[in-house]
């Protein structure tokens, strides 16, 4: 990976601009995280939050970094125990760790506590369904904590590309009342505002900053996960971001402009007119045909 762009140190991660030693990729991947919670507004000092804490690398690392980024803000890390054997008893004793060391306070809650039946008891007899059914009760009960705690948000540690995954599967399952985020229009008397402060960073940097900061021990993959179609979407998306860096980002800034558009109503503003050199139409000065002629042929 070769030596950090800042200080000629070792690399410990290939940034978009540049290799970073272990220092200088902590300090990047904070601000990045930093710049994301201030550009949404996601939380305010006196803030109560309620995290939505697995114990799992994303929800480890957004506790981390939000204990460290916002002093001023009440944290309150709630785990669901929904009840997977082989798994879930892990990410709970890694998540009493963590909080241990930050201090934070911890509660956790459970799906026979709600619902008087594990995961693994409700999907006897169709394990396919296991990720619709776990994902709804999860964040049933994670609602009402937040509520009950007299929580103002509720943090959880989706990543960008988890953000990329769930808009194209939302296409994938003809999801349009997600794709264009039409819920019902009293859903904020209900429900506790959720942010996604990790939501603009890479599930690449996450792990990265989870292992440079020594936070992370390896852990079992949910027996589940063969199941989800998210799977499939994330082998499927992670290629294409190899292939073509960026991707990830695109499809999250394309969904957020949707959303935009269709909040406020706005309509196209641009407006066509013959192109300068071929009168076709075109909503620039000069059209795409041409443009593209005119690069290749100059070059
Ligand atoms: Fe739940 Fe599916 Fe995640 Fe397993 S993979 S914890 S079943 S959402």
């Amino acid at each position: 990976m070769g030596r950090c762009s800042i200080c000629g140190r070792p690399a410990a991660f290939a940034a978009e601009d540049g290799p970073l030693c272990a220092k200088h990729f902590t300090e990047w991947f904070e601000k990045r995280v930093r710049e994301t919670i201030l550009k949404y507004r996601m939380a305010e000092p006196g803030m109560r939050l309620c995290v939505g804490f697995s114990g799992g690398k994303d929800s480890t690392v957004l506790l981390t970094v939000l204990a460290k980024l916002l002093p001023e803000t009440e944290l309150i890390a709630v785990t669901v125990d929904e009840g997977i054997s082989g798994y879930r008893d892990d990410t709970i004793a890694e998540a009493k760790r963590t909080v241990q060391a930050l201090g934070v306070e911890h509660r956790i809650l459970s799906f026979p506590g709600f619902c008087g039946k594990t995961l693994d008891e409700l999907l006897e007899k169709h394990p396919e369904g296991a990720c619709s059914v776990c994902g709804t009760l999860r964040r049933r009960i994670l609602n009402t904590a937040a509520r009950e705690m007299d929580a103002d948000r509720i943090a959880t540690g989706h990543c960008l590309d988890d953000e990329a995954q769930s808009i194209v599967m939302n296409y994938l399952r003809g999801d349009i009342t997600r794709v264009t985020g039409q819920f019902n229009s009293n859903s904020a008397d209900f429900f506790i505002p959720r942010i996604k402060p990790l939501c603009r960073s890479t599930e690449r940097s996450v792990v990265a900053y989870g292992l440079v900061n020594k936070l992370l021990r390896p852990l079992h993959e949910c027996p589940y996960t063969k199941y989800a179609l998210r799977r499939d979407v994330r082998t499927w998306l992670g290629e294409q971001e190899y292939e073509h860096p960026g991707t990830l980002l695109k499809i999250a800034e394309g969904q957020e402009e949707l959303l935009s558009r269709i909040q406020e109503k706005k309509e196209p503003k641009m407006l066509l007119h013959p192109c300068e050199i071929c009168g076709e139409p075109t909503g620039n000065r000069i059209c795409a045909a041409c443009e593209k002629l005119n690069k290749i042929l100059n070059e």
